[in-house]
């Protein structure tokens, strides 16, 4: 394997393999690196993405979806479930294992360089404060590659960003600590998620059912750090499955965090970019962070490709990447963060009493919007934030 590169990205999900493929795309030469032993696994996520954005990173691949959304059910904490249909396709779940392994193939038909089983432990630092490489283990040998830019996709815990002195570090209350079970031989609509929220389910959080196909569904929750200790979420999980799915079996369990914070813009530094939950592009309302991954990683990807052909590796160069990012992300995130701690403040009495409301209107007739109209009565100070929302500002 040669030792210099173009760009070297850390870290194989699909924040690494967007920025690695259009870096390639723009002519660089890219070595992806990546701890696992094999790319998509494991799988750490409920696979929920939505059919507006998603589409607009990637052309989807039937292969990759393991079902088709057209309800969102909402279960309040006295278990009255408000289900909203719609006319069209509003999500997938995904099989990642399946998905992240094509992004990276991907990335590796447009020549980039993939190495599974390849930790990076350190920076390589020029002279003059650049990242220019990096330390790697890659199967058991050590080895310093060299690069004019690497790109940080190595996930929540983001120890590239901090190794080269970008200060991404979470306070307790923006971290979701999420555990999730794969569970089998339940009975489920394959085509509508269920959303429980209140306190009684798990405070600080919500639980999802995503359906997998075949009598499966991803289970699971996601609590704010705050409301949250050791054991805590898999306690909450656990009670969870045996009151709801008592014959279910669990196949798999994962456990992770999610990036629950405000928008970020300190992602750059010379020689060096954070993409996806490193440079914490999740949607700190839902944590879901699958499309802001890939669009950061995207966006950074083609700026590092136009920065090789500057040759101009400097944080002035890269701010291009901040730039485009912030006139995307910062207003959704800022709007999903004030939306999340609205949320935080609503009671069990307040969903039972939305869920009421929400159920007087016919079926046919609910709507997302309708359902919001009420939390608004129930709750005037949101109003602020949701014109904001649909004006755009
Ligand atoms: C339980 C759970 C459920 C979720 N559900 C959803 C959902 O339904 N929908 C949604 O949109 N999002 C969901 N998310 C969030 C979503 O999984 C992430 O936002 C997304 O995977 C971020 O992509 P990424 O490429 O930035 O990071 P990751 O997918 O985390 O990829 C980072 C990669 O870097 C590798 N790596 C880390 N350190 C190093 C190193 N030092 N050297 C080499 N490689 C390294 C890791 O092994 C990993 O493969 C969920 C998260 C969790 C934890």
């Amino acid at each position: 394997m040669k030792n210099n590169w173009d760009v070297i990205v850390v870290g194989g999900g699909p924040a690494g393999s967007m920025a690695a493929w259009n870096s390639a795309k723009g002519g660089a030469s890219v070595l992806m690196l990546e701890k696992d032993r094999e790319i998509g696994v494991p799988v750490r996520c409920g696979e929920c993405v939505d059919n507006v954005l998603f589409p607009k990173s990637i052309k989807i691949e039937d292969k990759w979806i393991d079902t088709t959304i057209n309800k969102i059910e909402f279960i309040s904490p006295d278990s009255s479930n408000v289900k909203i249909k719609f006319k069209n396709t509003i999500g997938y779940i995904l099989d990642r294992r399946v998905f992240d392994s094509d992004l990276a193939k991907y990335a590796s038909k447009a020549g980039v360089t993939i190495k599974t089983k390849a930790y990076v432990h350190g920076l390589l630092v020029s002279d003059d404060g650049f990242v220019n490489g990096v330390k790697v283990n890659i199967l058991g040998d050590e080895f310093e590659l060299k690069s004019k830019i690497v790109i940080g996709a190595d996930g929540v815990e983001s120890r590239i960003g901090r190794m080269a002195g970008i200060n991404t570090a979470l306070k307790m209350e923006h971290i979701g600590s999420c555990v999730q079970a794969v569970v089998s031989g339940i009975d489920i609509e394959d085509d509508s998620i269920k959303l429980y929220v209140g306190e009684n389910y798990v405070p600080g959080g919500y639980i999802w059912v995503f359906p997998k196909g075949n009598y499966s569904a991803n289970i699971g929750l996601g609590i704010l750090g705050k409301y949250s200790s050791s054991g805590k979420p898999k306690m909450y999980l656990e009670k969870f499955i045996n009151e709801h799915f008592p014959n279910g079996s669990i196949t798999n369990y994962v456990a992770g965090g999610v990036p629950a914070t405000n928008f970020v813009d300190n992602i750059i530094e010379n020689g060096i970019m954070l993409v996806g939950d490193a440079a914490r592009t999740a949607n700190p309302l839902t944590g879901g962070g699958i499309n802001a991954a890939m669009h950061s990683g995207e966006i950074a990807g083609t700026c590092a490709s136009n920065a090789i052909k500057s040759e101009d590796y400097s944080k002035k160069f890269l701010a291009e990447y901040v730039k485009i990012w912030t006139k995307f992300q910062k207003k959704p995130q800022e709007q999903s963060y004030r939306i999340r701690e609205f949320a935080l403040d609503l009671t069990n009495d307040d969903y039972n009493h939305i869920a009421k409301k929400a159920l007087a209107i016919s079926e046919e007739k609910r709507s997302l919007t309708k359902i919001f109209k009420i939390v608004i009565w129930r709750k005037p100070s949101l109003i602020f934030d949701v014109i904001k929302l649909f004006a755009g500002f």
